[in-house]
């Protein structure tokens, strides 16, 4: 089989690699942590940055297609590759999705519905922003966050200032806090000539500003649903998109679909589709990465998919044995050797008859995989 190139080597890039060798092809994994989760499982591993000149000569060089699993990868290492290799999703997509305000701005431009916002390039924009967006607010740097982090609550205008300077005076968004009733996403695909394929939404419930548990499908009404398709399409395409994408939405209490946030890769949230649907979102990154026909998206089974954090590993490993007794349940561990609170270290699954029954069987086994004998 042919070579392809992975820059990340995070979990995201290990359930790629999985799904890569499975179809026969060998996988050349980025990334400068000698010990990542995908740099342990791929073919071989580059220790490297991802802009090392080296490292993108070899992939250049070596193989047939490169993708990423990590939007913080420098657009410029996309950029330069690009030019002798295959390089999904672009440099351009990926620059869109790594800043938020160019991500919203971006937004803005299709049309599409966010929470209030305003750019703090510096501490003069305060005043301007805080009119602008209103309160109660979260002020959250342009880039490099993620699980919440980077992120402050702000409930007036006094307090704008004070959470400015706590994330180092970098450029940042200042946004509306939406009353949410619930939160959403979808993640869907996108191949060379424009074809896309989009999975069913995810329901999503957030800890500590982490992806905590994930339902399918989404109990939200039809129409609701149609147009979360709607925007995905319509985002992807004008990103003129080509791999796997991710799209979070916030449903307000007022009925109001908005989009939160996009993800120029597989998602977390969208890992279900490995023990439920017929392809799943890693499959599918491949297909589109090497020109494939995009596989079938259908649901086989109603799921609940909660992240297991490393806080659990704190008093102990968790109890494997519950969940190997649990009818449904599948476990996924990324390989990660320490487990520090709040990383991620392996999710499962649960599957059911009723979406109902799938959570509450999660949320169960969840709370039995920590709790002593
Ligand atoms: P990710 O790990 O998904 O990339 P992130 O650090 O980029 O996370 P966001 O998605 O911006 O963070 O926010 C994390 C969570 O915080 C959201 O899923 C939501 O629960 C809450 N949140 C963020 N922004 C808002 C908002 N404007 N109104 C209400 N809740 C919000
Ligand atoms: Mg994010
Ligand atoms: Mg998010």
């Amino acid at each position: 089989g042919a070579t392809l190139g992975m820059l990340g080597g995070g979990q995201l890039g290990r359930l790629f690699v999985l799904a890569a060798r499975e179809a026969g092809y060998r996988v050349l994994v980025v990334d400068p942590d000698a010990d990542s989760p995908a740099g342990r499982l791929a073919d071989e591993h580059i220790c490297a940055d991802y802009d090392d000149a080296d490292a993108l000569t070899r992939l250049a060089r070596e193989c047939a297609a490169v993708t990423t699993e990590f939007e913080n990868i420098p657009a410029d290492a996309l950029r330069t590759l690009a030019r002798d290799v295959a390089v999904h999703p672009s440099a351009e997509a990926v620059a869109t999705t790594q800043d938020r305000l160019r991500e919203k701005s971006f937004l803005r431009g299709l049309g599409l519905p966010t929470a209030p916002f305003a750019a703090i390039h510096a501490a003069a924009d305060l005043t301007e922003a805080a009119g602008t967006v209103g309160f109660p607010a979260i002020l959250k740097r342009a880039s490099f966050g993620y699980d919440g982090k980077g992120q402050v609550r702000v409930a007036g205008p006094k307090e704008l200032a004070a959470a400015f300077a706590s994330l180092g005076g970098v450029t940042c968004v200042l946004e509306r806090r939406i009353d949410l009733v619930r939160e959403v996403s979808i993640v869907l695909a996108r191949g060379e000539r424009g074809n896309t394929a989009s999975y069913p939404l995810a329901d999503n419930i957030h800890r500590g500003g982490i992806l905590a548990l994930s339902s399918v499908p989404a109990q939200i009404d039809e129409a609701l649903s149609a147009k979360a398709v709607e925007m995905a399409v319509r985002i992807v395409e004008g990103l003129d998109y080509c791999g796997v994408l991710a799209v979070e939405f916030f449903v307000a209490r007022d009925g109001a679909l908005l989009v939160n946030e996009i993800a120029p890769r597989p998602h977390n949230s969208g890992h279900f589709t490995v023990d439920a649907c017929v392809s799943s979102q890693f499959e599918q990154q491949l297909r589109a990465l090497c020109g494939l026909p995009l596989g079938e998206t259908r649901l086989l089974s109603p799921v609940a998919m909660v992240n297991l954090l490393g806080d659990r590993w704190q008093s102990g490993a968790p109890r494997w044995e519950r969940l190997y007794s649990t009818p449904g349940a599948r476990l996924h561990l990324y390989g990660k050797r320490e487990a520090r609170p709040g990383r991620k270290m392996g999710h499962f699954c649960v599957l059911a008859d009723t979406v109902e029954e799938a959570v509450r069987r999660a949320r169960a086994l969840d709370e039995a995989l920590s709790t002593p004998a």
